[in-house]
């Protein structure tokens, strides 16, 4: 080894050292990461990898807007929300801009855990109702409220039998490898709206519904048609509150939609976002009614020392202009739509392939060991993913059973790169012989 692999391995062993072993890290040997740009990431040893990734870097890593705009508002003034000063009503109100009637009324955070906790805090303030029902094998947030309601068993093996006696959870409605597959998902919705009827004849009607509006912890499976609408509507009817996670799913990426909500034809009563928001930046957002935060205010505090500091609300301005002057969820429907094709083609080629999920640029490629009985090709996803890092990607597994490849791009990806990730992965899956 190099005398710089050595510095590198060393500096991993401290890392370990002053971490819990829960903290974990990319691959066992993995590449030290000093720099990005756009969609490429740079090792300290000088090789260039594609990130396939990182959702979070939506515009892009380092992007000069950002940086200008946060030395420039650094300078000035960084101060919390209390008080009075531009920034943070121009970003509230493009927020509110961006969503539909009466989503008008904004809580700036710091991350999507900060915010799914606001979330579910907001509902059960709002409408005195203590009990939360949650999608299975999913992941919200590790705040005490937001990791009640995790249930990814990739995340904790245990999820399911350590839930908090608040949280209720229904059957991951996954029309590709659930209990209902293909055009029988279509019973998930009527089976949850049962469960939470069953929740209010036991007088526990639950204050909320929470879940991901497109199904990304699962590899990005869309929910089946009219499921959120069916599944708010019971909520509702026992006067409970729709909460939409849009941290991960949310902001362009899926392309035809900004909101993953507005693909099920449905309004949520609240919303949580981060991730792409702050491109980076610790940066996330509830956004609800008027009337359910004045419902709120004498059920709970609200108050975050650095969330909407000026330097966050510009940093969200600006993301929010690259993302319109660059086109990117425009990009995510065209170069998403080059890259699902591609990734199709290689189901012909290769039988591991089981299926492509996903929209825009959030895919996701399931591999199994057999299409019909869909054994999950867990320990092939692994070995895939550590020689597509030899072959100059990043790209890593998610789903209960880690065998779906997580495709989740900085939106500015272009055509050449994701022609370069599935030349790639054909030339992996050839190799392993898959
Ligand atoms: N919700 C979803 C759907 C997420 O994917 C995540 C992060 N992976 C969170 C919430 C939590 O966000 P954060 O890591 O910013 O706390």
């Amino acid at each position: 080894p190099t005398r710089q692999a050595e510095d590198d391995a060393a500096l991993l062993a401290r890392r370990d050292a002053s971490f819990a072993s829960v903290q974990g890290h990319y691959y066992d040997q993995p590449p030290r990461i000093e720099r990005g740009w756009r969609h490429h990431l740079a090792s300290d040893q000088g090789r260039a990898y594609l990130d396939i990734v990182n959702n979070v870097s939506a515009i892009g890593h380092a992007h000069p807007a950002v940086e200008r705009a946060v030395a420039r508002q650094l300078r000035r003034l960084n101060t919390n929300s209390r008080f009075h000063y531009g920034a943070v009503v121009e970003f509230t109100e493009r927020l509110t801009a961006l969503l539909p009637e009466p989503l008008d009324t904004v809580f700036l955070v710091n991350s999507g855990s900060e915010a799914v906790d606001l979330g579910i805090r907001l509902a059960i303030g709002a409408t005195g109702q203590e009990d939360v029902v949650a999608l299975r094998e999913a992941y919200h947030g590790w705040t005490y409220a937001s990791d009640a309601v995790s249930t990814s068993l990739q995340d904790n093996p245990n999820a399911l039998e350590t839930r908090p006696r608040w949280v209720h959870t229904v059957d991951s409605p996954n029309s590709y490898r659930g209990r209902h597959r293909g055009a029988d998902a279509v019973r998930y919705a009527p089976e949850a709206v049962a469960a939470i009827d069953e929740l209010a004849a036991a007088g526990r009607a639950p204050g909320a519904f929470l879940g991901e509006t497109w199904y990304g912890n699962a590899g990005g499976v869309a929910l089946p048609d009219g499921y959120l609408e069916q599944v708010y509507a019971a909520v509702r009817r026992h006067g409970g509150l729709a909460v939409a996670d849009e941290v991960q799913v949310g902001y362009g990426r899926l392309g035809h939609w900004f909101w993953g909500f507005e693909q099920q034809g449905v309004v949520p009563d609240i919303v949580c976002v981060a991730k792409a928001m702050g491109n980076g930046h610790p940066l996330g957002a509830v956004i609800t009614s008027r009337e359910v935060a004045e419902r709120y205010r004498d059920q709970g505090y609200f108050f975050s020392s650095t969330g909407g500091s000026p330097v966050s609300c510009v940093v969200g301005s600006t993301v929010l202009d690259v993302l319109r002057d660059e086109d990117l969820q425009g990009n995510a429907v065209r170069v998403g739509a080059r890259l699902k094709a591609g990734l199709e083609a290689l189901g012909d080629r290769h039988p591991l392939v089981g299926a492509v999920h996903g929209s825009g640029l959030y895919l996701g490629l399931e591999l199994v060991r057999d299409r019909t009985t869909l054994e999950p090709a867990t320990e092939e996803t692994a070995a895939l993913c550590d020689r597509m890092l030899d072959l100059g990607v990043v790209v890593q597994p998610t789903g209960d059973h880690l065998n779906v490849l997580k495709i989740k791009p900085p939106l500015c990806i272009d055509a050449e790169a994701v022609d370069f990730f599935t030349a790639m992965l054909d030339r992996a899956l050839g190799e392993l012989g898959w």
